[in-house]
């Protein structure tokens, strides 16, 4: 495993266009760098990470990784690291997939990623069937509210 720090990873801005791209390549599994934590706040907003339950954390030069449906990293909220889902090539974009990490967003948006299994709207985990959420690296708070739900449901039903 190598660790790297962010003086790897660049932030490209294009009009108002933010995207993280790294310098190095790196092995499937590989550490990318820690995450960092500044500002932790109880609501979330563009900038923030989820982290757990209550708790969404300004992650610095982090803000810069767009969505995909199809990601090259993930964001461990436990380990607080980026780790890569596969190999990944010098020049590359990094992206993550954001309902592994959000369970409400506070800004939905549209995805046009074109992967084929593209979720659409991107609004956090919540709004996701099991059947989409179960072939994603999921962090626990969001695994934890997914089971909540799931058994809220059921209270209502029977
Ligand atoms: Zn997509």
């Amino acid at each position: 495993m190598t660790v790297t720090t962010m003086e790897t990873l660049i932030v490209k801005s294009e009009n108002k266009f933010k995207s993280l791209v790294t310098k190095q390549t790196y092995k499937k599994g590989d550490a990318i760098c820690d995450m960092p934590s500044e500002n932790i706040s109880d609501k979330p907003n563009r900038f923030t990470v989820q982290i757990a339950r209550d708790r969404h954390t300004h992650v610095g030069k982090l803000a810069a990784l767009n969505h995909s449906c199809d990601p090259n990293v993930m964001l461990d909220t436990h380990r607080m690291m980026v780790i890569a889902r596969r190999d990944i090539e010098k020049g590359e974009e990094l992206s993550f997939f954001y309902p592994s990490t959000e369970w409400e967003m506070n800004a939905p948006f549209i995805c046009l990623c074109g992967s084929s299994s593209c979720i659409h709207v991107v609004a956090g985990a919540r709004f996701l069937p099991l059947s989409t959420l179960e072939n994603h690296f999921l962090n626990k708070h969001i695994r934890e509210m997914m089971i909540e739900l799931l058994n809220n449901t059921q209270n209502h039903i029977s």
